[in-house]
């Protein structure tokens, strides 16, 4: 392994013409704060750096995986075993429609915003104060107060399993709740683009304030580590969602702890990075309020937080 180590680090260098980083802490590329070394680590900064990291470890078979801000994320107290690419490709501007904007996958989501504040575009308000970049936020279909990111994706490009590069419509994506096709597929975004309505500027910028005050009041401060809402809102055979917050209330899940990881006082669907948590105490303690939840309502919660095992094969 050692030697297919320092084998991977040469071709990788040789064919992207960028050195990797290695034993990189993944806590410091998680909002979470929890995450041993990753052998390796490169930060993308376009997209011609993205593609090439990405078909060398394909080529060669290596163990890689892409993050964008690490917002969603629960890393491994053992780190990875193989490469992380970080997607640092940014960038926006207007297409050919003055509503149509095309953004690069590793912009952050804020940047966008205040691109739209400033060009007096509308329909994506809904997602301030939600962290990341644009190609975790679609790969998530990202959203809140009833609305999602993939509502205004018109078209995008991806890097297929095959590596190819294809521009594919918002069908392709299957979006639904928290779900897209990202997830079931290898296939990696490089660019998205949206299209808004106009808007007033003042107005658009207070709909955001209006949007970041209501999230204040529920959700964690920014100095707090977690990676969002843990469990999926769970849909009943009704077809009627409940907030999995209130299922957790219910079973008494305020203030709960394992180790070092605890659910937030002020709303029981986040697990928080209290003290020094373990990614081994989180999923303890979300295992712990999945068998509440199931017990008591028969409801089976499913993890919003993506957690990535050291070991895992991503070729
Ligand atoms: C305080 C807090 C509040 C949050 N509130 C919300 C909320 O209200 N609504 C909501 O939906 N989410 C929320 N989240 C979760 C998170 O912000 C979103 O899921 C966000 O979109 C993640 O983006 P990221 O760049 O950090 O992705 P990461 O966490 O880095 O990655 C998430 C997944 O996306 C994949 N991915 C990343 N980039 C690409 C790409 N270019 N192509 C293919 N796959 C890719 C990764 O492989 C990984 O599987 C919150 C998180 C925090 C910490």
């Amino acid at each position: 392994m050692i030697n297919r180590k320092i084998d991977f680090s040469r071709i990788f260098s040789d064919q992207v013409g960028l050195p990797l980083k290695s034993s990189v802490f993944l806590r410091d590329h998680s909002n979470f704060r929890i995450g041993g070394e990753a052998d390796y680590f490169f930060e993308a900064t376009s997209i011609k750096e993205l593609v090439s990291s990405i078909h060398v470890a394909r080529e060669h078979s290596f163990p890689y995986y892409i993050i964008g801000g690490g917002n969603n994320l629960l890393f491994d107290d053992n780190g990875f075993r193989g490469l992380i690419i970080k997607n640092g490709a940014k960038g926006i501007k207007q297409g050919g429609k003055e509503t149509e904007i095309e953004v690069l996958s590793g912009t952050p989501l804020k940047d966008l915003l205040l691109f739209l504040v400033e060009k007096g575009l509308s329909n994506l308000e809904f997602l301030a104060g939600i962290p990341g970049t644009i190609g975790g936020a679609v790969f998530g279909n990202a959203g809140a107060f009833e609305q999602s990111i993939g509502d205004f994706l018109l078209e995008a490009v991806l890097l297929d399993e095959k590596g190819k590069q294809a521009k594919v419509k918002r069908d392709y994506f299957e979006f639904n709740y928290r779900q897209s096709v990202l997830r079931k597929k290898q296939d990696i975004l490089l660019e998205a683009v949206f299209e808004l309505k106009e808007g007033g500027k003042d107005r658009i910028k207070a709909l955001m304030d209006e949007k970041l005050e209501e999230r204040e009041n529920k959700h964690p401060p920014h100095s707090i580590a977690c990676a969002g809402s843990y469990f999926k809102n769970p849909v009943l055979p009704s077809g009627e969602k409940i907030p999995a917050a209130t299922l957790l209330e219910k079973v008494g899940a305020k203030n709960m702890r394992v180790g070092g990881a605890a659910v937030y006082s002020g709303h029981s669907n986040f697990i928080i990075n209290k003290e020094r948590a373990s990614a081994r105490d989180v999923i303890q303690l979300a295992e712990k309020l999945k068998h509440l939840v199931r017990e008591r309502f028969g409801v089976e919660f499913e993890e919003e937080v993506i957690f990535l095992p050291a070991g895992s094969v991503v070729p």
